[in-house]
């Protein structure tokens, strides 16, 4: 089959990378970058590129749906992605462990019911009691009542995972297009393709299906086929502030010592995450995201209040130095859950609107387009 696959976000490559090495002829559109669609910030980036990359796949609140079963299927997935490309010699950096901390009492008890849930007996997880926590190097929030660890979720290098994608999915045929598509036609009777796909610098493609995962950008391409506007497919941005902080030295081991941290892996406090990075700096640094802002801009009081975590700051977190910031567009389904995976037309298949998940979600949302692809022409 061909398949164009419009969005080389985390969750377009996903989806062209296994189609591609599913048999398919893919190409994959990606519009080239574009500062105003940033709101001409230089550190915003594009949503893929600005995430944390936290798998919260087995802590998720519930433990029955779609979005539970979404969720398990993509933390397989994605154990098995990285095998498969790295026997192929790419590699994607995984640290694994969670561990979600309880700032209140409901919190903890929310976290002692999951547990007791038999949906989750298999898993993995365990409740953490605040002796446990107050062992931990550097320090968590005093204010933390508990926590539920668990050892599969963890943080994936998503950056790491795109080029990949990229890099594997090309070896076995991809093309990639450096393009914007303007518009989607359909061309039901043509001979040699169902959809047109016109390109905004001139000329187009053809091909028997379109991916459209194209963020924030699918709107545009909806809007014209009468299936947005007001219809249910719309997404609106959330804006996410993040930032790499370096912990101070610590002037009795020297300026080569190298940073304890004995935390399970990252630690999630209130929703914000605080994400070691052994790999920068002799393990000082660590990233700490991200805000919730709907809408494009960014605010200082947001950004504030991630850094003084709400107020629960440990010391050492105060004391760390700024590295960098960086901030990016999530795209969040308008009154529907998120992730929006519908054929919308025949041909016509929708993947987007993963808003905080669409890292976790990537392989996922791709095997469900390999399987709408695939069962249709079986
Ligand atoms: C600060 C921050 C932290 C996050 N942390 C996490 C996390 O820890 N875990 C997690 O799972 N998720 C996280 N997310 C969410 C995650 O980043 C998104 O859900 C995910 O990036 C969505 O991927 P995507 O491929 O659908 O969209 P995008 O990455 O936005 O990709 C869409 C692509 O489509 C292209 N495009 C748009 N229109 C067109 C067009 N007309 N023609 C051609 N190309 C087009 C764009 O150029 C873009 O590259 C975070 C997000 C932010 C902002």
């Amino acid at each position: 089959m061909a398949v164009a696959v419009v969005g080389g976000g985390l969750v377009g490559l996903a989806t062209a990378w296994r189609l591609q090495r599913r048999g398919h002829q893919v190409q994959l559109i990606e519009a080239p970058d574009a500062p105003e669609e940033l709101g001409g910030c230089p550190t915003a980036l594009r949503g893929s590129r600005a995430a944390l990359g936290l798998l919260m796949a087995q802590v998720f609140h519930r433990s029955s749906g779609r979005a539970w079963r979404l969720r398990q299927q993509s933390l397989a997935l994605w154990s098995q992605w990285r095998h498969e490309l790295a026997e192929r010699g790419q590699s994607i950096p995984w640290r694994p462990g969670l561990l979600l901390l309880a700032a209140d009492p409901e919190e903890l008890q929310r976290q002692q019911r999951l547990l007791a849930d038999p949906a989750r007996r298999q898993l993995a997880l365990q409740l953490w009691g605040r002796e446990r926590l107050e062992a931990l190097q550097p320090a968590v929030p005093a204010a933390a009542l508990g926590g539920l660890y668990s050892a599969a979720d963890g943080q994936l290098d998503a950056q790491a995972a795109m080029a990949a994608l990229a890099a594997d999915a090309a070896a076995a045929g991809l093309i990639t297009h450096r393009e914007r598509v303007a518009a989607l036609e359909s061309r039901a009777r043509a001979p040699g393709g169902r959809w047109w796909l016109a390109l905004e610098a001139g000329g187009g493609l053809e091909a028997d299906w379109v991916v459209l995962s194209a963020g924030l950008g699918g709107n545009r391409l909806l809007e014209p086929l009468g299936l947005a506007g007001a219809s249910p497919w719309r997404v609106e941005p959330v804006l996410g502030q993040a930032l790499e902080l370096e912990r101070a030295r610590d002037a009795e081991a020297g300026p080569q010592a190298a940073a304890a941290w004995t935390w399970p892996g990252a630690v999630s406090w209130r929703g914000i995450n605080l994400v070691p990075r052994p790999d920068l700096a002799n393990g000082r640094r660590f990233w700490l995201g991200a805000t919730l802002e709907p809408g494009t801009s960014a605010t200082a009081a947001a950004l504030e209040g991630l850094r003084q975590l709400e107020g629960a700051a440990p010391e050492w977190l105060r004391q760390a130095r700024e590295v960098r910031r960086w901030q990016g567009l999530r795209p969040r389904p308008v009154g529907r859950p998120a992730p929006l995976l519908e054929a919308l037309a025949p041909g016509l298949l929708l993947a987007g609107g993963h808003y905080r998940n669409g890292v976790l979600l990537a392989p996922a949302s791709a095997a469900w387009v390999a399987e709408q692809v695939e069962g249709a022409s079986a």
